[in-house]
């Protein structure tokens, strides 16, 4: 799968300055402590808006090449996806070399940890793919730059509630945008996943009145589903045929290809995983061909990160609800400016994240601003 625009994948053969400077990261940290074990790698990419935020992701990588390479990407993605849900936080993300299924223990997390708390709030970590909450409260023992922890830990827990909400909200301003109408009643929808993102967004939809389809590979998951919400099961594989006004992928990244997407007799494209173009230079325009509007998977599934965001101001899940409804305003904007502008919608949502990142910074310092942040986030960073 590639790397989106906002995760643009860094060149291969660069040196670690030329790496940084190619798409404006701030920093780097390499963090090795040997008798732990741990080898991981933070990047913070941007803090025009905040301090970074981002989780922390546990792969084999291949080779320390490629773990920088993805830190480097996927950092950059973080710092977009929070210009544009509004957030006044930056982009950072870490990975941890290592096999989640056998160099787990309780010293490396431990020890990347302190590595955190060693940058006094410039970024701020989360779970990711690889971590378990057991892993990021190893972390919580030696930092409190810690967000996405439970409940019984004061934490906002699963956010995957807030990001469905996101997500409805998202695929309204859609309709809106292809039908002349925002209302989803009746309207055919097809959603692969019957997980946390997907049963929640069922059920909005099933209240508004939606005729649903779904599918899952885990048959208990999308039984419940189906009789919680009437929606119609679907094959995994034939969830792509399905003759439907709207499709919205909840489960893999990758699902729009040069396979799937000639099958799709759908008009839009509005689902919360990540990364659903398999190759956005590619499959963006296959889609755009086809006539098929396709909704940012970053823009439309922030509510995550809006979740989390919130744990650092005094989680009110209330509110980080309400500002989830907000993706409503951001995506209208974002397809309106592509049809302005005739440009691809997920050019128009990176070119709207850099207006907020050019506006707000007024001076690109290397210092997180401070001033406005109140509740656990004002202790966090600081108040100037
Ligand atoms: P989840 O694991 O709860 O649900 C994913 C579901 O997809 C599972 O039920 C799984 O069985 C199913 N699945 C896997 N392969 C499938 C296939 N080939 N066909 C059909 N179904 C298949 O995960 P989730 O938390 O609901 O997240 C779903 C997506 O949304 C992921 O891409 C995730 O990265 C993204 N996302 C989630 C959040 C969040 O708050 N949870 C936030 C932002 C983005």
């Amino acid at each position: 799968m590639s790397p989106t625009l906002a995760e643009k994948e860094p060149k291969t053969g660069l040196s670690i300055f030329e790496s940084m400077e190619e798409n404006e990261h701030e920093q780097i940290i390499v963090c090795s402590d040997p008798s732990s074990g741990l080898k991981a790698i933070i990047a913070i990419h941007n803090t025009i808006l905040g301090p970074s935020l981002g989780g922390v992701r546990m792969w084999p990588y291949e080779s320390e090449q490629a773990a920088l390479k993805d830190v480097l990407r996927l950092s950059r993605g973080m710092t977009y996806k929070a210009a544009l849900a509004g957030l006044n936080l930056g982009g950072g993300k870490a990975v941890i070399i290592g096999n989640p299924k056998k160099d787990k223990k309780e010293a490396i997390f431990r020890a990347f940890g302190r590595y955190v708390e060693g940058l006094a709030g410039r970024y701020i970590t989360a779970e990711d793919v690889g971590m378990s909450l057991q892993d990021m409260e190893w972390i919580r023992m030696e930092t409190k730059y810690v967000t996405g922890i439970s409940v019984s830990l004061g934490g906002s827990g699963d956010p995957s509630p807030v990001t469905a909400m996101g997500v409805y909200m998202g695929m309204k301003a859609t309709a809106k945008k292809v039908f002349g109408s925002d209302s989803l009643e009746n309207r055919k929808i097809s959603i692969q996943g019957a997980g946390n993102v997907s049963s929640h967004l069922a059920r909005y939809l099933h209240k508004e009145g939606a005729k649903l389809y779904v599918t899952d590979i885990d048959e208990e998951k999308l039984d419940r589903l189906v009789r919680d919400t009437g929606a119609i099961a679907v094959d995994p594989d034939s969830i792509y045929d399905v003759d439907v006004d709207i499709f919205s992928p909840n489960a893999l990244g990758g699902i729009l290809n040069s396979d799937t997407i000639p099958r799709l007799k759908c008009a839009a494209v509005a689902g919360g995983a990540n990364n659903q173009l398999d190759d956005e230079s590619v499959h963006g325009p296959m889609l755009i061909e086809r006539g098929i509007l396709y909704t940012p998977d970053y823009v439309i599934n922030a509510g995550g990160v809006i979740n989390v965001s919130n744990e650092l101001e005094g989680y009110n899940r209330e509110y980080a609800h309400e500002q989830a409804t907000r993706i409503y305003d951001t995506v209208t904007r974002i397809l309106e400016y592509a049809e302005t502008h005739n440009v691809p919608t997920y050019t128009a949502s990176n070119t709207i994240a850099e207006m907020r990142l050019k506006q707000i910074g007024r001076i690109k310092s290397i210092y997180a601003s401070r001033s406005h942040f109140t509740g656990r986030m004002g202790e966090l960073v600081g108040r100037r």
